[in-house]
């Protein structure tokens, strides 16, 4: 399972991890192709080139799958907690921009989603 899956599924299968680009928190600009991918789990983590901390994943929508529950209180939780998209949810610690490398600008910025990896791994 890859990132760039969902939007394969969504009608651009042309689209590889490669056309995704984002800012780590320790500064590293990085495409998605060019992070060490952790597939041990039921989410494929994509983790940082320099820090190592996980930053993107992308899993199925399983409705079996184990959730946290939602906290009491917390806002917004369903939408910060990860994007649904065709059958796969897509989360990240920071914005991840859909940028191929032929294009001048973002075509996209999935807004980052920090409830994502307490949801579904209860990190
Ligand atoms: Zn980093």
């Amino acid at each position: 399972m890859r990132y760039c899956d969902p939007f394969r599924a969504a009608g651009r299968p042309e689209t590889t991890d490669h056309d995704f680009l984002l800012t780590c928190s320790c500064g590293l600009e990085q495409r998605l192709d060019e992070m060490t991918i952790d597939e041990a789990g039921p989410m494929t983590l994509y983790d940082c080139a320099r820090c190592t901390k996980s930053v993107v994943g992308v899993l199925a929508d399983d409705p079996a799958l184990a959730e946290t529950p939602e906290p009491q209180g917390m806002a917004r939780w369903g939408e910060s907690a990860g994007h649904k998209l065709r059958g796969y949810v897509i989360g990240s610690r920071v914005d991840v921009a859909f940028r191929p490398a032929d294009a001048d600008a973002d075509l996209l910025r999935l807004p980052a989603t920090p409830y994502f990896f307490k949801r579904y791994l209860d990190l």
